[in-house]
C-alpha cells in the first residue's frame, strides 16, 4: 500500500455503485490515475467541489495491488469565469476532454498538467470565440506533440519534402499531416491560407485565430483520437454553428 499526495485535475468523474465515484485524475507529476472515491456522492467534506472538472485539487490517494482509492480532494484553485461564461466553459471542457482522450500515464512529465492549467486560465480570461478557438487549437497541437502524435503541416509526413508556403496541400489525419502528391496525397485538401493560419496559431500568434479553424483541428486530430476530435467538434458546433 502506497500513499500519494499531489495537485491534480479531474479529467472525468462518473457515479460508481450506490454512493461512490470513479474519477480519472491528471497529477502534477504527469500520472494518470483512475481511482475510486468511496462515499463521494455524499461526502462534500472529504471531496470538496464534488470532484467536478475545471478546478485544481490537492488530492491524497492510496494505491494497492488491486485498486487505487482517493482519500481526499481539496479545492486549491477555481476559475470562476469558467462557471459563468458558457463559451469559456465549453472551451475548457473540450480541452479536458482532449487530455482525457490522449493522455498516457507519463510519470515525471508534468507538461500536460501545466498546459491544462494554462488553458483554463486563458479560457477564463476571454469570452471571444476567435480568441478561445486560437487557444484551443494551439493547446490541441501541443498536447499531440507531448503525447507522441505530432502533426506535420510544413512537410510531407512520408518523404519529408517541405510543402511550399503558398501551396495547397492534402492532409491525411491517420498519417499525421501533409502527404505530398508523390506519396499518394491525402483525403482532405487544405488551402495555403488555412494552413498558414493554423501554423501561425500553433506557433503562438493568437491574433490569427478564427473559430472556423476548430473544424480543421478536429479533422486532423480524428486520425489520432476520435474522442478528442469529438471534444473539439462540440466546441465547433457551439461557436460556429452552420
Ligand atoms: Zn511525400
Amino acid at each position: 500500500m502506497t500513499e500519494h499526495a499531489a495537485r491534480a485535475f479531474v479529467l472525468d468523474r462518473r457515479p460508481h455503485r450506490e454512493q461512490d465515484l470513479r474519477v480519472t485524475l491528471l497529477t502534477e507529476h504527469g500520472a494518470r490515475v483512475d481511482a475510486v472515491a468511496l462515499n463521494a456522492q455524499r461526502s462534500k467534506r472529504r471531496f470538496m467541489g464534488a470532484l467536478t472538472p475545471l478546478a485544481l485539487y490537492r488530492v491524497r490517494y492510496t494505491t494497492t495491488a488491486r485498486a487505487t482509492r482517493l482519500d481526499e480532494a481539496l479545492v486549491e484553485q477555481v476559475w470562476p469565469a469558467l462557471a459563468r461564461g458558457l463559451r469559456s466553459q465549453t472551451a475548457a471542457l473540450a480541452a479536458t476532454g482532449i487530455v482525457r482522450a490522449v493522455a498516457e500515464p507519463a510519470p515525471h512529465d508534468g507538461a500536460l498538467f501545466l498546459l491544462l492549467g494554462e488553458l483554463y486560465t486563458a479560457a477564463a480570461a476571454s469570452d471571444d470565440r476567435d480568441a478561445l478557438a486560437a487557444r484551443l487549437v494551439r493547446f490541441a497541437f501541443e498536447v499531440l506533440d507531448h503525447t507522441g502524435h505530432a502533426v506535420a503541416l510544413d512537410r510531407c509526413v512520408r518523404c519529408d519534402t517541405p510543402a511550399p508556403d503558398g501551396a495547397r496541400v492534402t492532409v491525411d489525419p491517420h498519417l499525421g499531416g501533409v502527404v505530398c502528391r508523390g506519396c499518394g496525397g491525402g483525403p482532405f485538401a487544405m488551402s495555403a491560407a488555412d494552413r498558414a493560419d493554423l501554423r501561425a496559431v500553433r506557433a503562438g500568434d493568437y491574433a490569427r485565430g478564427r473559430a472556423e479553424m476548430l473544424r480543421w483541428t478536429a479533422r486532423i486530430i480524428e486520425g489520432v483520437s476520435v474522442d478528442a476530435a469529438g471534444s473539439i467538434a462540440g466546441v465547433v458546433d457551439h461557436f460556429d454553428p452552420r
